[in-house]
């Protein structure tokens, strides 16, 4: 039964691929053999074929638990669509719907049952799966077993007793969560002791990671969704409900597709604007972090931050929503002075315990590392991750157009010696004011027209030296005043100001009117104008979105881009052609092949 055509067969005629990726297939045969597995992949990796497959070819149904309820529904509603027998239960179901599905359990009519974790460790429940042959317990999220990661689920807990119930069945755990620690206790808790583990790198090629230094933010969101993403889904994060609000609007009034997401609008303007952002193509969705988990969406084309995630993970799991269906994408983000300024405020008002608030510290000094690196970005997030990726991606801003760096040791001590000399109270505009001579009657007023530094900066202008300061501030040689933002000196200011250490700036790359120079090709806008019919890939589009909203589904559900993508290019004219296509299997095939094929034959 375990044979490899079996599950090439499943792979290629179910789900509509023609070959495993990563450590897929290796995964499949040995839950396939019966033993335990984790599986530590990145988003959009791939998991979710690791048990499916297993799934349909073991006799039983397999059980996943999933913490996300509302991922659970679309999860079913793909696999559906596909010809599995699946269902879910969970607590968005009347009682009489749940009633018929667990009858259904009990008479082998599904392949793969879905289950919030609270419901799995109920009597009632375990009774039901006495009852039941089951192929195997997959356990999404698994990371939320961990106490001290960010997704906690006490009821996850529970989950140990699968183990001594059902000893004979085996279980699969997922996360793409993967540092020491929370591996560690996903084993220890789930009881795995002889899982195997397949740990895939971090990397996401398709990301292409881009941080330009702010001058001002919307309408630099604007140009870059202008430029580079036309019609497309993303995600822009911003910190506070209003700037949501604010930048929302803003786009809107642009042109773009738009809508807020936010913790203080009411439940349901948040779930109709969620449903409508899974729904409808080419809608952004301007949110704080409250919005993300369970987003499952494979065709977000860019993620953007026009303010600071709280730390490097948190970074890349954000970023990590664009993409998940391979083609290319973009992670943006804007940082300038004030973004460092006020990170570094929000550590020196923490009253978190010592050890905590030491933490906090290296976490933002990560962060800032990030964003002012002159190195290849993607190797500083993957080394955070505890990879050693090599020097250069070729997908990131620093590698495309390399950041000069410079001696930065004289524009340091004047820097520095010019907070001293102004009695440490002053924020960088000021300074920055000081150091070039401005007239400003500010810097008369306080008499600091003639002091020493006063003039001595006309090496760089206004904006030359508020980068310095943000770079001085990011390296921590300058504090930031919790209460009114003015800078004064750390004690690691000292040797630079003795004329002890060397400095190293990084030179903020002056952007282009135009956008970065990157392949054609490169990007999804780049695919559609080089090689394929515009028309025709916006016929298919339009017909995709007709057949969803007709079947109640997302769009991505019938098809995703890639597959029109390679229609576009292909134009098959016949079922068999249809059906070599990624993403075309079996009951796809025989559900849509009749209208796409049309609309093809149609733009011929
Ligand atoms: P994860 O759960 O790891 O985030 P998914 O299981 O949702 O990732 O898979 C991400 C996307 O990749 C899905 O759209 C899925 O259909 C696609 N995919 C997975 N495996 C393959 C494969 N072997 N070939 C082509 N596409 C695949
Ligand atoms: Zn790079």
């Amino acid at each position: 039964m375990a044979s490899p055509d079996t599950h090439h067969s499943v792979l290629r005629q179910v789900f509509g691929y023609d070959s495993f990726r990563g450590r897929q297939q290796e995964i499949i045969e040995h839950v396939m053999g019966g033993g335990d597995a984790l599986v530590l992949m990145p988003t959009g990796g791939g998991k979710s074929l690791c048990y499916q497959i297993p799934a349909l070819l073991r006799a039983g149904t397999a059980v996943v638990i999933s913490p996300l309820i509302s991922l659970m529904q679309d999860q079913v509603q793909a696999l559906r669509e596909v010809g599995v027998r699946a269902a879910f239960l969970n607590s968005t179901l009347t009682p009489e719907d749940s009633r018929a599905i667990e009858l259904g359990v009990t008479e082998g009519r599904y392949d793969l049952l879905y289950v919030a974790p609270e419901r799995l460790a109920t009597d009632g429940f375990l009774e039901l799966l006495d009852r039941t042959p089951i192929a195997l317990f997959a356990i999404d999220e698994a990371h939320c077993v961990s106490q001290w990661g960010h997704d906690f689920r006490p009821e996850y807990r529970q989950l140990d007793l699968l183990h001594r119930r059902f000893p004979e069945v085996p279980r699969i755990a997922l996360t793409a969560t993967a540092d020491g620690p929370t591996r560690r206790e996903v084993l220890e808790h789930l009881d795995l002791p002889d899982a195997g583990l397949f740990v895939s790198g971090f990397d996401r090629p398709n990301i292409r990671y881009e941080v330009v230094a702010k001058t001002n933010g919307r309408r630099q969101l604007l140009k870059f969704i202008h430029g580079r993403h036309h019609g497309e889904s993303g995600i822009v994060y911003c910190m506070s409900r209003k700037k949501v609000e604010r930048t929302a609007e803003l786009l809107a009034a642009e042109g773009v597709a738009a809508l807020p997401y936010h913790a203080g609008m009411t439940k349901e303007a948040r779930t109709e604007h969620q449903q409508r952002f899974i729904r409808e193509d080419g809608l952004v969705m301007v949110a704080t972090i409250a919005f993300g988990m369970g987003i499952d969406k494979p065709d977000v084309r860019f993620v953007a931050h026009l303010d600071l995630p709280k730390s490097v993970e948190a970074y890349y799991q954000e970023t990590g929503r664009a993409g998940r269906d391979g083609l290319p994408a973009d992670a943006w983000m804007t940082y300038g002075y004030g973004d460092a300024a006020f990170i570094r405020q929000m550590v020196e008002r923490s009253d978190a315990p010592a050890e905590r608030k030491r933490i906090e510290q290296l976490k933002l000094n990560a962060l800032l590392g990030y964003c002012e690196t002159v190195e290849c970005r993607r190797a500083v997030l993957l080394r955070t991750f505890g990879e050693e990726p090599p020097d250069a991606c070729g997908n990131c801003d620093t590698c495309e157009t390399p950041v000069e760096s410079w001696d930065g040791t004289v524009a340091a001590q004047k820097a520095l010696s010019n907070v001293y000399r102004t009695g440490e109270r002053f924020g960088a505009a000021y300074l920055a004011d000081v150091l070039i001579g401005s007239d400003d009657a500010r810097i008369a007023r306080n008499g600091h027209g003639g002091i020493s530094t006063y003039g001595i900066g006309d090496e760089l202008d206004r904006k030359g030296w508020m980068s310095v300061y943000r770079q001085l501030v990011a390296g921590g040689m300058l504090r930031v005043d919790p209460e009114h933002g003015g800078l004064s000196l750390t004690d690691t200011a000292r040797p630079t100001l003795r004329g002890e250490q060397t400095v190293r700036l990084r030179r903020d790359p002056i952007p282009t009117r135009a956008t970065p120079k990157r392949a054609r090709g490169d990007s999804l806008e780049g695919v559609l104008e080089s090689s394929l019919d515009r028309e025709l890939f916006e016929a298919l589009r339009a017909v995709r979105l007709a057949t969803a909203r007709a079947r109640r589904v997302p769009p991505y559900v019938i098809f995703h881009d890639r597959t029109l993508i390679e229609m576009a290019l292909e134009r098959p004219a016949t079922p068999e052609a249809l059906s070599t296509l990624s993403g075309v299997g079996r009951k796809k095939l025989e559900r849509y092949g009749d209208i796409f094929l049309r609309v093809i034959a149609e733009h011929g």
